[in-house]
């Protein structure tokens, strides 16, 4: 038996701290909140959605990063384990549009308090308001070697923020990321990581809204529309001088979208921010176009638009605007169309009506910046993948020292799955911790 000790009680800790006990070690679970799964509480909108029933093919499509490095994790402990594991301890779970499975009371309480009886059935104990400021490590290798590179650092403990030092045999680091940083992910995780020798692939927030530079999206502010498709460029005009028309999105989806006092939220910009976070951090700019009416194909649209037209020939063209967009989006599509809002239906020309089809399948935003770690529902970034061992999840640097979660440099889209990366990624741990 190894005495093991899991800093951070979310997600991935809980797991962690659970599957390690399971298997039969002594287990510490710190966690510096007053409460386990913070984080967990707010996700879902408060219902967290704590996997997906994506097959294993289009489960591995919805990881953005890393998704090879997590093939183990996942075959090990997967979407339909993490099922039944939440059924085995009290919290029944229904699975709802787009294979987004919740539990069955819709109150993510009831995830963390599945956490909380499974952890005290495998005699797990928990410490809260406890906050890990330090790694304790011992030097191992060859014995008598004055090289530095034959010793290879082995970790012994945690020093806590009260100076106090508690041994253990093995570390599994579940600290988060950046994102949300009132629930206690605050990037000390990649702090600690450090001291053990581990480089850190830097962070941006992801699955984030957009700031936009077009002023009439202020307009729009609380306008949602459904069932509309983006498409999102990456501006680098040096290497990439043809039409957007004729060049391939670096994202492109269908379904929902928010305008804001800022800019653009919702379910499909968040998605889309997941694929071009990190240059915008570095200063690329992104350029969105929004086809408000993607299951038309132009020659539909434009026919639809001429029997509307000729329904309301007599009426000004602000005005005959009412059966194709919503209230609020009249005015700014008249604005962006140059037709002057009064001008007479039976006069817009033909070049007028055609330039007008082309606007609603390609209306422009120029993205200037992704709002802050603050409202982005992950981090991108963390510990590369290239210094944790995929089939345990043990540092390749420290003896003993295992990572889980959002602190590694692994993400996903939204759905159900970023929880999943840290049930599994966590489980992967705590099994592989040797006696
Ligand atoms: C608003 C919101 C909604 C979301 N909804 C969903 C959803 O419905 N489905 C989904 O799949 N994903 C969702 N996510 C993403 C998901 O919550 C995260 O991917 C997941 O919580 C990551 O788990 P983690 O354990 O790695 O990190 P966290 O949940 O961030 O847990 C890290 C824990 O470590 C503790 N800690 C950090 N440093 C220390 C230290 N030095 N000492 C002691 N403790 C420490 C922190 O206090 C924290 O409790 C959502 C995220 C947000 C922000």
């Amino acid at each position: 038996m190894s005495q093991v000790i899991v800093v951070g009680g979310g997600a991935a800790g809980m797991m962690a701290a659970y599957a390690s006990a399971a298997s039969g070690h002594q287990v510490l679970l710190l966690e510096k909140n007053e409460k386990l799964g913070k984080k967990v509480y707010i996700t879902g909108k408060g219902r967290c959605n704590v996997t997906n029933t994506a097959d294993r093919e289009q489960f591995f499509q919805n990881i953005v990063t890393n998704s090879k490095f997590l093939y183990s994790s996942i075959y090990q402990f997967d979407n339909q384990a993490m099922m039944s594991f939440l059924e085995e301890y009290g919290c029944p779970v229904k699975t709802e549009r787009g294979g987004r499975v919740f539990p069955v009371s819709d109150h993510a309480s009831d995830v963390t308090g599945a956490f909380c009886r499974a952890l005290q059935e495998m005699y797990a104990e928990v410490r809260l308001h406890t906050e890990v400021t330090g790694l304790l490590f011992q030097e191992t290798g060859r014995e008598g070697t004055s090289d530095p590179a034959q010793k290879r650092r082995r970790i012994c403990g945690v020093r806590l923020s009260n100076g106090e030092k508690l041994e253990a045999d093995a570390v599994i680091l579940a600290c988060g990321g950046l994102s949300y940083p009132s629930t206690g992910s605050d990037g000390t995780g990649y702090q600690l990581a450090s001291q053990a020798g581990h480089s850190v692939v830097p962070c941006v927030p992801a699955l984030v809204p957009f700031e936009i530079k077009e002023r009439w999206c202020k307009k729009l502010q609380g306008l949602s529309l459904k069932n509309v498709e983006i498409k999102l460029f990456l501006e680098e005009p040096r290497k990439e001088d043809r039409p957007h028309a004729e060049r391939k999105p670096i994202y492109r989806g269908f379904g929902e979208m928010l305008f804001t006092h800022f800019g653009v939220s919702g379910p499909l910009i968040l998605s889309a921010s997941s694929y071009c976070s990190k240059r915008i951090a570095e200063g690329a700019h992104a350029r969105l176009f929004l086809n408000l009416k993607p299951a038309m194909e132009e020659e539909t649209l434009d026919k639809r638009l001429l029997r509307d037209f000729e329904e309301n020939s007599h009426k000004a063209f602000k005005n005959a605007l009412g059966g194709l967009f919503p209230s609020k989006l009249i005015p700014v599509m008249v604005e962006l169309s140059g037709i002057d809002g009064e001008k007479k239906v039976y006069e817009i020309t033909r070049q007028e009506r055609l330039s007008f089809v082309k606007l609603i399948r390609n209306l422009p935003l120029t993205v200037t910046a992704t709002r802050g770690f603050a409202e982005a529902v992950i981090t991108q970034g963390g510990i590369p993948v290239m210094e944790v061992n995929p089939s345990t999840m043990e540092s390749k640097i420290c003896g003993g020292l295992y990572f889980a979660g959002e602190m590694l440099d692994i993400d996903a889209l939204t759905g159900g799955y970023n929880l999943q990366l840290a049930w599994s990624t966590g489980h992967l741990a705590g099994t592989c911790i040797p006696f």
